[in-house]
């Protein structure tokens, strides 16, 4: 925006969250400069909590505010069962649903050698040390139903068969390619109860 560089630079940056495109993003600021500012110091104070309060549990990698998340934190979580997912926001999306009372292990993305993630880039070896503690029983992977994700799916099967009973992959009555952070809860919930041996 031609002599309002500092409103160009804020359409800029919120132009690019997922699902926002220019047209929105200026919306977004024209929004923000309105009034006397209160919108703007609200967004300011809300961001700045978000950097300074959320990081990663130091045991699954979910999103937490403190050392480890509410998941971990949770006495009543079933802890032989462990459930394999890709990112924090399955995570959520899985608790939404209320489909499972284990707990969590997010890998952090998904293999995929063109954009140069090898199992190193991802949470494997944190995965690998919470198996061999000996108190899981079942690993269902959760991994999205993609191409990677398949190929993520049988490389965290084939590390978890020595050190538990049962490796599981959830049932997807989905198209190849979706996301489970956009499933609906009733698909989510067939996904968990037809989850099959791996
Ligand atoms: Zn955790």
């Amino acid at each position: 925006m031609k002599g309002l560089p500092s409103v160009e630079k804020a359409i800029l940056a919120l132009s690019r969250f997922p699902g926002v495109g220019r047209k929105s993003a200026q919306r977004m600021v024209h929004f923000l400069l309105r009034g006397d500012g209160a919108a703007i110091e609200q967004l300011v104070h809300a961001l700045e909590s978000l950097r300074q309060s959320v990081g990663y549990c130091v045991d699954c990698h979910n999103l937490a505010e403190g050392e480890r998340c509410w998941v971990c934190l949770d006495p009543g979580r079933n802890k032989s069962l462990l459930c394999v997912l890709e990112a924090p926001a399955d995570l959520m999306a899985m608790e939404r649903a209320g489909v499972f009372r284990g707990r969590y292990h997010v890998l952090g993305g998904r293999l995929s050698p063109l954009d140069g993630i090898g199992p190193e880039q991802l949470h494997l070896d944190s995965l690998k040390s919470r198996l061999q503690e000996g108190s899981i029983q079942e690993v269902v992977i959760a991994t999205n139903p993609t191409v990677e994700g398949e190929a993520t799916a049988h490389y965290v099967a084939q590390m978890s068969q020595p050190w538990v009973t049962r490796v599981t992959r959830l049932a997807y009555g989905l198209p190849m390619g979706g996301e489970l952070e956009y499933l609906d809860e009733s698909t989510l919930y067939q996904a968990m109860q037809g989850r099959r041996q791996f």
